[in-house]
């Protein structure tokens, strides 16, 4: 703030404040900016209580729009929104096209599997969303920025092939995502296939089909007969109702944006996904570090113009200035100025990011500093320790599982993500970063994409040759996890002798140590009539003027709490310190 701006909040005229601040030594202008210091001086002269605006992290902003629908009366069931996954050639083009009832693989539209499709469909009245990204990468990488738009996952697997690498990838995926899991045995039509030998897969990755006991629905699909297509419909169709997904379309809305180009005469074309609310022509949006007003909508699946696009819809829309990312999250804003503004701010939020290579993924290493800041971990909450094994044979992987049981903790949960043989790949590393995992490489390295990624992200890759080595540093990992224990350390006791009320100072009190000392950056109790009346830090400590960092036994002293003024003859002012001990599994 600066002088004129103080003048106008407290009502005085700037030529005052302009004097005032003359007489404290401080020479100013109207419009010069003043220090944090300055102004608390000018407010305590004041008699006013100077308090810090709270800056909104650009982050946070989505949060800000994003309110809890506290009337559950205004929600209405939406329609569930459904990611498909699967090995590459199972068959997930064919079987969405199926369902949408056009033929792309056979070639008129090639090419479009390369982009992000999102189609909704109906069936008697009730509608599903279909969101089919080219690899799962594309799935987890928007779940890293924070864009979960997948309800379910449809997980195709071939009944002639089973359960393949990719496979095995997309369940870890999905598992990490935390959503229901189905699975389309697809391309039963085939003969001779062995629809047991995939269940019996199934099983063994933690998927255990419902016909055996589990709770994972698989359903037994031909893209090309077109068998099982209503089954797997109305299966996903009941999943959404037993997780009644609801949203209020009177809302402004907000959701994902999927994809988005630079088409010619037509402008940015983004493929947004509408998650809450309901989004109309002429809406003014912001979008990641965009903004716009909805010049047109249209159905992503017909082309035809659309008015207004409800809760799970996606859709194409026109007007936004430039191409929005995948991933990046759009809401409807009532200013076009605040849009734009909030746009620009995230733009150059996010070239200075750039510029300095940070990313938003947090590193075990950040998540280790959160821990210890006391941002995480406060609660009763365990804490997680997820983790993705790589390894050079089967035996080394089951060696390890064996290692990570032994790890048993009552704080402490590790999560395996996944583990697989072979190399560390990129989606290895796409996977730690939206999970907040350490990939742990047993006699495996990195592939140059992964490692490059990782470096980008801050992912952790720990490699390891021996079990026991692997072994000693994740105890050194859940050491680190663990909330520091506290220990209260009593430092001293002093006894109120007089009070000093100094105006732009408040209260101190003139004590007496009588016990031990009183040291700077302590904690004070304050007791009087032998009760405990209240706990403050130590504002400041001096003796005789001066500052200093402890006051011994039998010296007299000046001491000033936080945020107490309150303090009288005869309190007993107690001092200690709470340490940190670290904790170890021990
Ligand atoms: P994607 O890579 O998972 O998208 O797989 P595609 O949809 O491109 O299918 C790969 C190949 O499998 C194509 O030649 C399809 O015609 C074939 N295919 C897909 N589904 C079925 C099915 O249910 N039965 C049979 N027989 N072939 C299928």
């Amino acid at each position: 703030m600066n002088v004129a701006d103080i003048a106008k909040k407290i009502h005085r005229e700037p030529a005052e404040i302009i004097k005032k601040l003359f007489m404290l030594g401080v020479m100013v202008n109207q419009n010069q900016a003043l220090d944090k210091d300055t102004i608390e001086l000018l407010a305590t002269d004041y008699g006013m209580e100077p308090q810090e605006k709270i800056q909104v992290d650009i982050a946070d902003i989505d949060k800000f729009f994003e309110p809890e629908e506290l009337n559950p009366d205004t929600l209405v069931s939406r329609p569930p929104v459904v990611t498909i996954m699967g090995h590459v050639d199972h068959g997930k083009t064919s079987l969405l096209d199926y369902l949408i009832g056009i033929n792309v693989v056979s070639g008129e539209a090639g090419g479009i599997t390369q982009h992000i499709r999102a189609y909704k469909i109906d069936k008697d009245g009730r509608s599903v969303t279909f969101v089919d990204t080219p690899g799962h990468e594309a799935f987890t990488e928007m779940r890293a920025r924070g864009a979960n738009v997948t309800d379910i996952a449809v997980l195709v697997v071939a009944a002639d092939d089973g359960i393949m690498p990719q496979t095995e990838e997309a369940i870890s995926h999905a598992k990490a995502a935390d959503v229901p899991i189905v699975v389309a045995l697809n391309k039963i039509d085939l003969e001779g296939v062995d629809a047991n030998r995939v269940m019996t897969q199934l099983t063994e990755h933690q998927l255990t089909p419902s016909e055996w006991g589990g709770d994972v629905e698989v359903v037994p699909t031909s893209a090309i007969t077109g068998q099982g297509m209503d089954d797997l419909l109305e299966t996903l169709l009941t999943i959404a109702e037993l997780n009644e997904y609801s949203a209020n379309p009177d809302r402004n809305a907000l959701g994902v944006c999927l994809e988005s180009e630079q088409q010619g005469d037509r402008g940015v074309v983004a493929k947004l996904v509408v998650q809450n609310g309901t989004l109309r022509v002429g809406d003014i949006v912001v979008c990641g570090p965009t903004y716009g007003r909805v010049r047109a909508m249209s159905n992503t699946l017909t082309n035809e113009p659309m008015t207004e696009a409800g809760p799970s819809t996606p859709v194409s829309v026109m007007g936004l200035e430039s191409p929005p990312g995948a991933g990046d999250r759009f809401h409807v804003l009532e200013d076009i100025g605040d849009a734009r503004e909030i746009a620009a701010t995230r733009a150059d939020a996010s070239s200075r990011q750039s510029l300095s290579g940070k990313t938003t993924a947090v590193s075990f290493e950040g998540f280790q500093a959160m821990l210890l800041d006391g941002r995480l971990g406060q609660t009763d909450e365990k804490v997680k320790l997820n983790v993705i094994i790589r390894a050079d044979v089967k035996g080394s992987l089951e060696a390890i599982d064996k290692e990570l049981t032994k790890f048993e903790h009552p704080e402490v949960e590790i999560k395996v993500l996944q583990r697989s043989v072979g190399g560390i790949t990129l989606a290895d590393v796409t996977l730690a970063s939206a999970s907040d995992a350490v990939i742990l490489g047993f006699n495996v390295i990195p592939d140059e994409q992964a490692r490059q990624l990782a470096d980008e992200r801050d992912v952790q890759i720990r490699r390891y040759e021996v079990i026991y080595k692997l072994a000693d540093d994740i105890k050194a990992m859940i050491e680190g996890r663990l909330k520091p224990e506290e220990r209260i350390v009593e430092l001293g006791r002093a006894l109120v002798k007089q009070v000093f009320s100094i105006s732009r100072v408040g209260t101190i009190a003139g004590c007496y140590v009588a016990h031990g000392s009183i040291q700077r950056g302590c904690r004070i109790r304050v007791n009087r009539d032998g009760r405990t009346i209240g706990d403050y830090g130590l504002d400041s400590l001096r003796r005789i003027k001066e500052d200093v960092k402890e006051v011994p036994r039998g010296m007299e002293c000046g001491i000033r709490l936080q945020g107490f003024n309150d303090v009288k003859q005869d309190d007993v002012l107690e001092a200690y310190r709470i340490e940190e001990v670290a904790r170890t599994l021990d």
